[in-house]
């Protein structure tokens, strides 16, 4: 059921945009720069609706906001997750029916829900009675689901605890939004963000079904099951297939919800990290001592200007040079702002070839996802914090 890529399968992967490609190799850049090929995201829009048949596909914004892709993305008949007032504008600026906004952060200001409400958005989530007392004053009446917590994640860059409740907490906020007059239409989950294998997702379904299952027995009336994100991109391990993944995933929802009347699908990453390549240089080569095994290697972009998903080594990215090929070496990969929190690379060091030296390019490929967003003065469409000096 699940397709594994071979090495030879993954590097014509890496580099299936000529587009992407020619692009970069006939400009120069004076910054580090995301290259975004738009036609690669309508692709993996493609594959991943193939494989998710009949669920709605709801791209999740913040993993990349740029307008181009959202245009892109709704001129396919995309849908939106938005998880701000920002993300929301956004969208409704390109043309997106209110309709096809999910306000699906679970962590919402009053006057958001209020303007969300405004603009015409009916869906809402929630994980909170606090959440839902907000989302019934501000959004009278609106369609709400509830966030399930994901206990175990297989995850290279989980999103447990933070979010979500358990099952009786759960069951309750159901008949606590009945009470406030919402209606409580469904569940959702996320089994973490880069989850590489569809089989990943089973005890997570496993868990959901469960709860799902006595929601309907206690008399909820559930129409809606959201099952997120977490759609991989590849990153130099074996991921599924788009299409494969999301089949497979698609084939255990079915075998353990049965008809659900309305499924959708989140993928942020899945959707747009192999549409991008991030051309980076190096500033520096250098050893801390005669006797030092590993190079420093600080290149013009770090944690905190768009790399941030380096933090614990989770994610680890894939580099390109022109030296390729040549005897490489460990090295330790660090940012160039004067911030010691700023290494990218250290407890496994990156193997690089000995030869490279500043001024050389770096392309660090699959990288359209996570890193603008995290980079811009507005991540998530959330307004940069504010400076008072006196
Ligand atoms: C971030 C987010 C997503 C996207 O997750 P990916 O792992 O990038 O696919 C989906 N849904 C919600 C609610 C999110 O916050």
């Amino acid at each position: 059921m699940t397709v594994q890529f071979s090495d030879a399968q993954a590097s014509a992967r890496s580099v299936i945009s000529n587009r992407l490609d020619a692009y970069v190799a006939s400009h120069e850049f004076d910054a580090p720069t995301l290259v975004v090929d738009t036609q690669m995201v309508a692709q993996q829009y493609h594959a991943l609706k193939a494989g998710l048949g009949r669920a709605d596909i709801h791209y999740a914004v913040k993993a990349n906001p740029e307008r181009a892709v959202i245009e892109t993305l709704l001129g396919l008949g995309c849908k939106f997750d938005a998880a701000s007032r920002g993300e929301i504008e956004l969208c409704l600026s390109l043309g997106t029916d209110p309709a096809d906004i999910s306000y699906g952060n679970t962590i919402k200001r009053a006057s958001d829900i209020a303007f969300a409400h405004a603009a015409g958005i009916t869906l809402f989530a929630a994980d909170a009675e606090e959440e839902l007392v907000k989302i019934a004053e501000h959004a009278p009446g609106a369609q709400v689901y509830i966030r399930l917590i994901v206990e175990v994640s297989h995850a290279d860059w989980p999103l447990t605890r933070k979010f979500g409740c358990d099952r009786d907490t759960a069951l309750h906020l159901l008949d606590v939004a009945k009470g406030l007059g919402l209606d409580p239409v469904g569940l959702s989950f996320h089994v973490g963000s880069q989850t590489r294998r569809a089989d990943m997702w089973t005890s997570t379904l496993d868990a959901l079904a469960v709860i799902w299952h006595d929601a309907l027995k206690a008399g909820h009336d559930l129409s809606l099951l959201n099952i997120g994100g977490g759609f991989p991109a590849f990153h130099g391990e074996a991921i599924d297939a788009p299409t494969a993944y999301a089949a497979a995933v698609m084939a255990q929802v079915t075998e353990r919800f049965g008809d659900v009347a309305r499924i959708m699908a989140e993928p942020g990453r899945g959707m747009v990290a192999e549409a991008g390549v991030i051309v980076a240089e190096v500033m520096l080569v250098s050893r801390k001592s005669e006797r030092d095994m590993h190079r420093w290697v600080y290149l013009d972009i770090g944690r905190f200007s768009g790399l941030a998903e380096t933090e614990g080594e989770a994610i680890r990215y894939l580099f390109e040079t022109a030296r390729d090929g040549e005897e490489c070496g460990p090295c330790v990969m660090a940012g160039p702002s004067c911030d010691s929190a700023d290494v990218l690379y250290e407890k496994r060091p990156m193997q690089l070839p000995l030869s490279l030296k500043a001024g050389d390019r770096v392309l660090i490929r699959n990288t359209g996802a996570y890193t603008s967003s995290y980079s811009s003065i507005g991540f998530n469409g959330f307004p940069p914090l504010a400076v008072v000096t006196i």
